[in-house]
């Protein structure tokens, strides 16, 4: 395991690496590293001849407010889950290294970051398009791998990348879960254990909404009544949004085309956590 936490030192690593013939990808995370990750880093390991994990808690994704200060950060623990996972190299740079001059330059990325999530929390987009950017500078990766997990996520990096002319490809995967279908999220350490019971409520949600989609169901509202219905069975948890959006352009149409790949978005309050999750279902499924 090689771990660097400059950012110059990265950028040779990956000059010489390439220089040399091969290819290399990457996985940025903020650590907190659990087994969606791990899936991440393996599929990379299978394809490249060098994996870099990011690992880097970045502040301008997130609000005045919000979780930055606690969220979980234990560096040993995610080296050894990514020496398991197979992944040879963690880049964890400082604040510092990352932001030299503070948070002056920030990318934002217009559309497709202003609704869902970036109604919610109004900076975390541009936060998310800025740090990635400087890690794609810092990685200079081939490829980088990101988990449908965070779904609006892939498509605000996926056009920050197009527009910004980065020559890296952008592979997404699927949603690793837990047993009782919640999907798998550093915060979910943040439940206690009946909030972990019951936050199973947000993907039985999008399970049944998938099921009427599977059955021929198109209606936008539809949709979005099951899965709120289902979401207020559970009391504890508030809901923020329950949506079927077009999967492209993330737009909640009233009727969807039969060919249309659509995707269910729930993000949710458990207590002091905040919950997301989605399940894209494609046409002909
Ligand atoms: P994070 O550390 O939360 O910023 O996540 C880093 C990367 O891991 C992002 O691309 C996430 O979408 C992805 N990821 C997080 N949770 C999961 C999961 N349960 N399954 C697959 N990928 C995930």
């Amino acid at each position: 395991m090689t771990t660097i936490t400059r950012v110059h030192e990265m950028q040779s690593f990956v000059q010489d690496a390439r220089r040399s013939g091969k290819t290399v990808g990457c996985v940025p995370t903020m650590g907190a590293l659990h087994a969606g990750h791990a899936s991440l880093i393996t599929f990379a390991a299978a394809h490249h001849d060098v994996v870099v994990t990011s690992i880097f808690v970045n502040p301008t994704q997130f609000a005045p407010g919000e979780d930055f200060e606690a969220y979980p950060r234990d560096l040993a623990a995610d080296l050894a889950i990514v020496e398991a996972a197979g992944g040879g190299v963690v880049f964890a740079p400082t604040v510092a290294e990352m932001y030299p001059n503070g948070p002056t330059t920030s990318i934002h990325v217009a559309g497709v970051s202003e609704t869902l999530e970036g109604a919610s929390r109004p900076t975390h987009f541009d936060g998310v398009a800025t740090v990635v950017c400087k890690l794609f500078e810092a990685m200079m990766p081939h490829e980088a791998y990101f988990g449908q997990k965070d779904f609006q996520q892939t498509l605000v990096v996926r056009r920050m990348a197009e527009d910004l002319l980065i020559p890296v490809r952008i592979t997404v995967l699927p949603t690793v879960r837990e047993p009782d279908g919640l999907a798998m999220s550093s915060r979910n350490a943040y439940l206690n254990a009946v909030e972990r019971a019951q936050s199973r409520t947000i993907s039985k949600a999008l399970f049944a909404a998938r099921e009427l989609i599977l059955a021929g169901e198109r209606n936008g509202s539809t949709l979005h009544h099951v899965m709120a219905t289902i979401i207020a069975t559970e009391q504890a948890l508030t809901l923020e949004y329950a949506v079927a959006a077009n999967a492209v352009t993330l737009v909640a149409e009233p009727v969807f085309r039969s060919d249309a790949t659509i995707v269910l978005l729930i993000a949710a309050r458990l207590g002091k956590t905040r919950l997301i999750d989605n399940v894209l279902i494609q046409p002909h499924e």
